[in-house]
């Protein structure tokens, strides 16, 4: 055996393929684990699984759950505005893009944000005394044993494995995230879909559907949508390693109800990205009067008002309907309808 060329001899694009499937597995490890099971509690995970992907975001990213999710958390906590750990509109994209794991590295370090985002992250003995405490030795021993299976290209692999999370998840996500692609809901933010089939960076390019439901372990919205993390979530939960909570009601249209009830009210908050994208749309086809803003408004205050009554707020939205018909745009006639017959499967 020549030591030098590693334990394994693989043609030059068995090497190539080799990185790819190592990349792909911690992003996996960060979308599914970090992401949707422990920033936002989407899904429960096995103790088995959950421990792999434990395992392998300390061996080949060198990240600290608790860090990870802090952080993240805080970027859905104040996001676009001071305090955002990442967002391109408050740091410029070119420095989100080129100095994101920095940003990172910054905010993971600051012990209020740990403190104040970083609850009910793993605590156990194996998280004390070797994931946290020894974070940087997981990416050493992976690189001793990339050098010993691959010889010196190991290195090169090691290498591009290190710079991936990055610059897709810290440089993509977190800037090109929150600035170009295109939008199906209209969230306070200014997240964007950055692709429609989310493979390369697990489904999170899928950003602006996440931020519209932040619960959901599903990033996929509409059928031409593809989220390769959650056909993996998917397949887990088929294996009984993994339980869905939470992902968002179907909506639908009942033709016969012609009024706004509690259900249309109920449809309404837990989709109101959706509808204010609708109604924007609406707004903008056909009409440019003065009304707009303060329609807009008014619905808003639907799921602000968090004591009102959900009997006065079906009332607030019928009002609101006839109101719409009264101003005779035919478009917004349209909204209004579809807004009355909208209920949950
Ligand atoms: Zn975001
Ligand atoms: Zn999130």
């Amino acid at each position: 055996m020549n030591y030098f060329s590693g334990i394994i001899d693989l043609p030059w694009w068995g090497y190539g393929i080799v990185v790819l499937i190592l990349t792909h597995i911690s992003i996996a490890s960060v979308t599914i684990f970090l992401h949707r099971h422990q920033a936002h509690r989407a899904l429960d995970l096995s103790p088995s699984i959950s421990h792999f992907f434990r395992f392998w975001l300390w061996f080949a990213t060198g990240m600290v759950t608790k860090e990870w999710v802090a952080v993240h958390r805080k970027h859905h906590a104040k996001c676009e505005k001071e305090g955002d750990p990442h967002s391109p509109h408050v740091h410029g994209l070119r420095k989100v893009f080129w100095e994101g794991a920095e940003l990172y590295r910054q905010q993971s370090k600051a012990p209020q944000t740990l403190e104040r985002y970083g609850h009910l992250t793993p605590d156990d003995w194996i998280e004390k005394n070797i994931y946290s405490k020894h974070s940087a030795k997981g990416v050493a021993l992976m690189l001793i044993i990339s050098v010993i299976l691959f010889g010196p290209i190991g290195l090169t692999m090691w290498a591009i494995q290190m710079l991936w999370i990055p610059v897709m998840a810290a440089g993509v996500i977190n800037g090109v995230g929150h600035y170009w692609g295109y939008r199906n809901f209209e969230t306070p933010d200014e997240s964007k879909n950055i692709l429609p089939w989310g493979i390369i960076i697990g489904g999170e390019e899928l950003h602006n559907n996440h931020h519209a439901y932040p619960t959901s372990a599903k990033l996929s919205s509409t059928w031409y949508e593809f989220d390769i993390g959650w056909m993996y979530i998917r397949i887990l939960e088929i294996l009984g390693l993994a339980n869905v909570k939470h992902i968002p009601s179907t909506l639908i249209l009942d033709e016969q109800k012609k009024t706004c009830d509690e259900k249309t009210v109920v449809a309404l908050i837990e989709h109101r990205y959706y509808f204010i994208h609708e109604l924007r749309r609406a707004m903008d086809s056909d009409s440019q009067n003065l009304f707009t803003q303060d329609l807009l408004k008014e619905i808003q205050s639907v799921w602000e008002d968090k004591n009102a009554k959900i009997e006065n707020l079906a009332e607030k939205l019928e009002s609101w309907c006839k109101k719409v018909k009264c101003l005779q745009v035919a478009s917004l006639d349209v909204f209004a309808q579809k807004l009355r017959m909208s209920v949950l499967k």
